[in-house]
């Protein structure tokens, strides 16, 4: 006999979980369908808990503290010994991380009674789904309501296939077993740099290979020139317009071939991680005549509200449009289950934050300067440097800065870039302020806590009319 549920939702990543959570506190029956299994043992959390935000985390704090022990401290007065780094330990301490917040994450499932099904799940025709178990008998289920949140995978390209010995891709770079001495990364995007900047730390000498042009397109300008020179200057070697052509693997190194400015190179590195983006994974999820369309791309097609082409069937997460980040997968759990009960709930996609976790870090939200100009704008902008706060000379934190972009016609901000301490904290004042349509002139006339970081926010916010206090500027309003 198979169960009743009112809510089937496959993939018990952040956007499944979290769904689910909230259908079962709605006072909905709510099965999670979740295949993935962690060293043979089955693990809630997706992609983010298990190879992805958490892991990638934990590793950038461990090898920022390593390199901050070793440069950091002299300055401060602090002598320490020989430091030395024991990478198993670093790792093993990065696995248990991972272990208790999935394993916190079944918890909550099993204490809100959600029913965790350890197996595979399909769509099939009229809403029913198949659950296939790792161990036992196929079951049809007929729930009212389903939501897929299969997520994505690396993408994989035919000149540099994945072996995850010499050539990885972003799972394999969390778990090298020995620090490579030269370490290729292909691709510049937001896992390329944090994985780089991981290895470089704990030793490797590290190469980014980026085939376009431009640093971080997506960035505001001003950033990502900022972001790009305070990388480089820690050693992080990027090579912008340089696309890998071919590699090939000898025993336990791997040749690249690349072409920059029309000259054809090599490079031999001792590891190479894949880095060129991700892709909605449906494999599998999806019988023929389960009735969802699909993009041209293979997303699952999603109006606003996420609701596919099927009635009461929802699609989340990195399986459809927008960008793939984890916070944007909960948000748009939530609000499926919100739909589905009938509230009125909507992911604002103007304000969902963007971050690189790397020292500084980079972070920003809603329009950058030259997106705002191309929107037809009168825009006008205003930056403030770390370099000359108190907190941040007080930390030697002083790299980096905060800009505002603003509607010089009614002073509305349209986004917040920071490069900097803890910007990936501080980016979520910007976005509040764009969730409450802010002014500049709100930020302007709020008092901020002396000594803080976020004084720079207030600066930022001041130097837009001109009239920062801590730097000479010319007085416009
Ligand atoms: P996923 O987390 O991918 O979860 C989907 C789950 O569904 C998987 O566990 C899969 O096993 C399961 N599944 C798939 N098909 C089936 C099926 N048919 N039956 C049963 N189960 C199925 N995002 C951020 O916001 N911040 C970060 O700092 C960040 N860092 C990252 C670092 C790395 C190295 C990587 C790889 C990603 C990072 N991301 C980050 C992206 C983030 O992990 C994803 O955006 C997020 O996990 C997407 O959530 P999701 O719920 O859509 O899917
Ligand atoms: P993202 O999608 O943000 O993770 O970034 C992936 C990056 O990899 C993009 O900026 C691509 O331009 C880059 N990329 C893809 N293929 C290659 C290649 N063959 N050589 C170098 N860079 C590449």
């Amino acid at each position: 006999m198979s169960q009743q549920f009112d809510l089937v939702v496959i993939g018990g990543g952040p956007g499944g979980y979290e769904a689910a959570i909230r259908a079962a506190q709605l006072g909905y029956k709510v099965a999670c369908i979740e295949k993935r299994l962690l060293n043979g043992k089955p693990s809630m959390g997706g992609t983010c808990l298990n190879v992805g935000c958490i892991p990638s985390k934990a590793l950038l704090d461990s090898s920022h503290k390593y390199e901050a022990t070793q440069h950091e401290l002299e300055d401060h007065g602090i002598t320490t010994g020989e430091v030395t780094l024991d990478l198993q330990k670093l790792l093993a301490r990065k696995d248990k991380v991972v272990q208790q917040l999935t394993g916190g994450v079944a918890q909550l499932l099993k204490g809100n009674n959600i029913e965790w099904l350890q197996g595979t799940g399909k769509l099939l025709a009229g809403k029913q789904v198949e659950f296939v178990p790792h161990e036992g008998e196929k079951q049809i289920l007929a729930p009212k309501y389903v939501i897929l949140a299969s997520g994505s995978v690396p993408v994989n390209i035919p000149v540099a296939p994945v072996d995850q010995d010499v050539i990885v891709d972003s799972t394999g770079a969390l778990s090298f077993n020995e620090v490579p001495k030269r370490l290729g990364v292909i691709g510049a995007g937001v896992i390329g740099l944090e994985l780089g900047s991981v290895w470089r730390r704990l030793g490797s000498e590290v190469v980014v290979f980026e085939a376009l042009d431009s640093f971080l397109p997506m960035a505001d300008k001003a950033l990502s020139k900022e972001f790009h020179k305070i990388l480089k200057k820690q050693g992080l070697e990027i090579r912008i317009g340089a696309k890998v052509a071919a590699t090939e693997v000898n025993g336990q190194e791997v040749t690249v071939k690349y072409t920059q400015d029309g000259e054809e190179k090599t490079q031999v590195f001792d590891k190479l991680i894949v880095c060129v983006g991700r892709k909605a994974y449906a494999e599998g999820l999806l019988a023929e005549d389960a009735g969802i369309k699909l993009t041209e791309r293979g997303l699952v097609e999603v109006n606003d509200q996420c609701a596919t082409s099927v009635e009461g069937v929802y699609a989340i997460g990195d399986l459809v449009r927008g960008p793939m980040l984890a916070h944007k997968a909960m948000e748009e759990g939530v609000m499926a289950v919100e739909r589905i009960h009938g509230h009125a709930a909507q992911v604002n996609y103007d304000t969902i934050i963007s971050v690189i976790y790397t020292h500084p870090e980079a972070a920003w939200v809603g329009l950058t300067e030259e997106a705002a100009k191309e929107q037809g704008f009168d825009v006008k902008a205003g930056q403030f440097p770390f370099a000359v706060n108190g907190r941040a000379l007080a930390a030697g934190e002083t790299a980096g800065f905060v800009k505002f972009v603003a509607d010089n016609k009614t002073d509305r901000l349209l986004g917040m870039h920071v490069v900097g301490p803890s910007a990936s904290d501080i980016v979520h004042q910007g976005m509040i302020a764009l969730e409450f349509v802010s002014s500049v002139e709100d930020l302007q006339l709020m008092t901020f806590g002396h000594p803080t970081f976020s004084e720079v926010v207030h600066e930022a916010a001041l130097s837009v009319d001109g009239r920062a206090i801590h730097a000479v500027q010319r007085k416009r309003k």
